[in-house]
């Protein structure tokens, strides 16, 4: 995961820590590397640059420079910056917050729904599983699945068969309903059957098409969801970024999860997606398996990028 990145800062750090006094000129000097080190890893460059100019205001001056470990505090300044970068540090039950039910907002009446969009292929399908799988065996949440996907009769097929390996309920596929009218029907089943939670796969779309938009909005409206989340791929870079924020402006999202990091070598949609959103990523897709998933946490995944 992140591997270039990852090897490439680390290239930098040991040539900071390797020697005992810096300069400003040594400082000023990694942090160009440490520029050039984020755009090829694919992050957005209007991050890259407010992310250098802020660890540059840290970083060159004689605090640092005259301290006794010049090289370690730079060290520990990109790391703090790339933990905010990453939408912050954990509250103090960080270990608490780390597990996948403390990122999601479930509270409410019953029924709640969770909201699930992205594009075709971006593993929408095989997230929810994965979150509904978590939430019935760790928290013993009676959970729903619903496919609004009428375009895609194979993809309604998967999420019944996910619900069957996970052991959770699915709604039946009724032919010739609407989106809108099986988001209806599966609140209303979700209400008799006693369920805790019930997951609106919404239709994968190959672009953001007015039409679909349309749709889920009324969805939303219908289903009230606690939680809207985006999964996007982050193997597609920026365009997963781009992605996030075309689905944003059209439909309220409350927290984005990235899919395929197992696979990403650069990681420039994960580290661009919070500071150009706003958004905050919940989860982490980590493998194909229905338990590779994992909550979201930036002091982590920094760790893991500087090694
Ligand atoms: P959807 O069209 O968005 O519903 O996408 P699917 O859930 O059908 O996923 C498309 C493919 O991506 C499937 O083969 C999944 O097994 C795979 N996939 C989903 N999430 C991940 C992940 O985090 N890592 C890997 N390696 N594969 C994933």
């Amino acid at each position: 995961m992140f591997e270039a990145l990852g090897d490439k800062l680390t290239g930098v750090f040991d040539n900071l820590t390797g020697r005992g006094a810096l300069s400003e000129k040594d400082v000023s000097a990694a942090l160009r590397e440490i520029r050039v080190a984020l755009l090829e890893a694919d992050v957005a460059l209007p991050v890259v640059k407010d992310f250098i100019a802020k660890i540059k205001d840290e970083a060159v001056g004689d605090k640092v420079i005259k301290s006794i470990k010049p090289g370690q505090q730079v060290v520990k300044i990109v790391h703090d910056g790339l933990v905010e970068m990453l939408g912050g540090s954990l509250s103090d039950d960080g270990k608490e917050a780390s597990a996948i039910s403390s990122q999601l907002q479930l509270a409410g009446r019953p029924p709640v729904a969770i909201l699930m969009a992205g594009l075709q292929g971006s593993g929408k399908t095989t997230t929810s599983g994965k979150i509904a799988k978590f939430l019935k065996d760790r928290h013993k949440k009676k959970v729903l699945l619903a496919s609004l996907d009428t375009r895609r009769p194979a993809a309604m097929e998967q999420l019944g068969i996910l619900a069957e390996q996970t052991g959770n309920g699915f709604l039946p596929i009724v032919a010739g309903e609407s989106a809108v009218d099986i988001a209806a029907r599966a609140m209303d089943q979700g209400a008799k059957g006693g369920y805790d939670v019930v997951f609106l796969d919404t239709a994968g779309r190959t672009t953001i098409d007015e039409e679909l938009m349309a749709e889920v909005a009324e969805i939303a409206a219908i289903a009230k969801p606690v939680e809207t989340l985006l999964v996007a791929d982050s193997l597609t870079g920026q365009d997963a970024v781009e992605t996030a924020k075309r689905f944003h402006a059209q439909l309220p999202l409350t927290g984005l999860v990235l899919t395929r990091i197992d696979g990403d070598g650069r990681g420039g949609a994960a580290l661009s997606m919070r500071a150009v959103t706003g958004l905050p990523i919940k989860f982490l897709g980590t493998g194909e398996k229905l338990d590779a998933i994992e909550a979201f946490d930036a002091e982590r995944l920094a760790g893991r990028i500087l090694g």
